[in-house]
C-alpha cells in the first residue's frame, strides 16, 4: 500500500482570500444573504451545495479547516467543533440513543469517561469500559445493543496503544461504528487508513498547538458528517457546540506547522525517555522497546512523525511528584498545568487532576499510581541541556539518586 502522508495532503490544498490574499478570508458573519428565496428553502433543506445559511450550521472559514482536517485524517469529510467535548459527545449522540450501548476503552480521556459513565446514561446509552489491548475481551463486551467501539490512539495518561486495525476487524463483524479520539497522535497515526469510522480530535492539543483556545473536530464519511449538522436531527446543529470563525481561522494558520512541531516533540520526548529510563525512571514512553505495545504502535505510525510528545515517569508518590514538578517549574524546565501539545513542556500528575473523575480503586486497577507525572515534552531547541536540569531537580527532590560521575 502507498504511504499515507498527511501533511503533504494539507499542504497540498490551496486557499485564497477574497482578494487574493494567501491566507483565506476570515468569514465574520452569523447569518447569509439570499438572491432568492427558492434557494433559501433548498439550503435548509441541505440541498444547495456552497450556499450558506447560518453560521451554527457551517460558515466559509470552519469549512476550510474541516476540508484540511479531512484530508489529514483520510476522511471524506470533517465538521469542527468549539471544543474536544463537543466533537466527541455529538459524535456519540449522533449515532447512539435510548438502550443503545457503547463498549469503550477504561483508559481515556477524563471528561469522557465522565460522560460515559455519569452523563450518557441519563439518556439510556450505557457502556462496558474493558481494558483495549485485550481484543478478546473488547469481543467479549459486546452485546446486541453494542453501537460504538471507542478508543484512543494512546491513551491518557497511561499511554496504552489500540490496534486500531484488529479493532476494526471486530467492529466490521458485529456491525458496530469504531471511533478513536486520536488527539494525541495527529499526523504520526491515521486510524481511518487503519480502519477506523470516525476519528475524533481535541484540537486544542497539538493540532492548535498555541494553549490559546480549545476546539475539535470529527472526521468522518460525508453522510456521517452531513448527519451531524443536519437541521432537523444532527446533534452540532442542535447542540450547538459551534466554532467561531475568527477561531478556525487561527487554528488554520497554527495547523500549518503541525508537521514540524510533530516531528521535534516526538524527537525531544524519545531522548528524555530513553535518558531517564537509562536513569532507573519507571518511564512509559511508546518509543521505548520496555513499552508493552512498542512493536504494535511501531507498525502503526508514519515513521517521519515518531512516537509522538507525551509520557510518563513514576515519582514514587503524590508527595514527590508534586514536589518534583514545582521544581521543575521554578527552574523554567516547563509549566505545572493540564493539557499538552504547547512549546513548553507541561506536566501535571494525573491521578489528581485530568483524571480525577477516575474512582481512585478504578484509577489502582488501571495502574495508574498516584506518583504519576504526564509529560507533554515540548519543542526545547537543546534537549540534552534540557535533559541535564531536568535531572538535578530528580536528584534534589530524591526521585533519582545523586550521581558523581
Ligand atoms: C483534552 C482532550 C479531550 C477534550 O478536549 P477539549 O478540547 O478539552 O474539550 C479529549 N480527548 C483527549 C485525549 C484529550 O486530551
Amino acid at each position: 500500500m502507498e504511504q499515507f502522508k498527511p501533511a503533504d495532503r494539507i499542504q497540498d490544498l490551496q486557499y485564497f482570500g477574497e482578494f487574493g490574499g494567501v491566507n483565506p478570508s476570515i468569514s465574520d458573519s452569523s447569518t447569509y444573504t439570499f438572491l432568492s428565496a427558492k434557494t433559501m428553502f433548498d439550503t435548509f433543506e441541505g440541498n444547495a451545495e456552497g450556499c450558506y445559511l447560518y453560521s451554527r450550521h457551517s460558515s466559509p472559514s470552519n469549512l476550510y479547516l474541516d476540508q484540511a482536517l479531512a484530508a489529514m485524517e483520510g476522511t471524506e469529510a470533517a465538521n469542527v467543533a468549539a471544543s474536544g467535548m463537543g466533537a466527541i459527545t455529538c459524535t456519540l449522540l449522533q449515532i447512539c440513543g435510548q438502550n443503545d450501548h457503547i463498549v469503550s476503552s477504561r483508559t481515556i480521556y477524563g471528561g469522557t469517561y465522565a460522560f460515559l459513565k455519569n452523563f450518557a446514561p441519563k439518556m439510556g446509552i450505557t457502556t462496558s469500559f474493558v481494558d483495549i489491548t485485550k481484543l478478546d475481551l473488547v469481543e467479549a463486551a459486546i452485546t446486541p445493543q453494542t453501537k460504538v467501539l471507542y478508543c484512543e490512539t494512546v491513551s491518557n495518561p497511561l499511554l496504552e496503544v489500540a490496534d486500531i486495525a484488529g479493532l476494526s476487524k471486530i467492529a466490521k463483524k458485529h456491525g458496530l461504528l469504531l471511533v478513536v479520539d486520536n488527539t494525541f497522535s495527529p499526523l504520526s497515526v491515521a486510524p481511518a487508513v487503519l480502519g477506523a469510522d470516525i476519528v475524533c480530535h481535541s484540537l486544542t492539543k497539538y493540532i492548535n498547538g498555541s494553549s490559546d483556545t480549545v476546539g475539535g473536530v470529527t472526521c468522518a464519511s460525508r453522510a456521517f458528517i452531513d448527519s451531524m449538522k443536519s437541521v432537523n436531527t444532527g446533534a452540532s446543529m442542535l447542540l450547538g457546540p459551534t466554532m467561531d470563525s475568527l477561531r478556525s481561522a487561527s487554528v488554520m494558520k497554527n495547523l500549518r506547522t503541525l508537521h514540524i512541531r510533530m516531528k521535534q516533540h516526538s524527537h525531544n520526548a524519545l531522548y528524555l525517555a530513553t535518558k531517564f529510563e537509562a536513569d532507573g525512571l519507571k518511564v512509559v514512553y511508546p518509543g521505548l522497546a520496555s513499552h508493552p505495545s512498542h512493536k504494535l504502535y511501531a507498525s502503526m505510525i508514519n515513521p517521519e512523525y515518531g512516537f509522538g510528545g507525551m509520557m510518563t515517569i513514576d515519582a514514587g508518590s503524590l508527595d514527590k511528584a508534586n514536589e518534583l514538578m514545582e521544581l521543575m517549574q521554578l527552574r523554567n524546565l516547563g509549566y505545572l498545568a493540564v493539557s499538552l501539545g504547547f512549546y513548553k513542556t507541561l506536566f501535571s500528575a494525573p491521578g489528581t487532576s485530568t483524571s480525577s473523575e477516575i474512582p481512585l480503586e478504578e484509577q489502582q486497577g488501571m495502574g495508574l499510581s498516584d506518583g504519576l507525572i504526564r509529560f507533554s515534552i515540548g519543542l526545547d531547541n537543546d534537549i540534552a541541556r534540557t535533559y541535564c536540569e531536568m535531572k538535578k531537580c530528580m536528584e534534589e527532590v530524591g526521585v533519582l539518586e545523586k550521581s558523581f560521575a
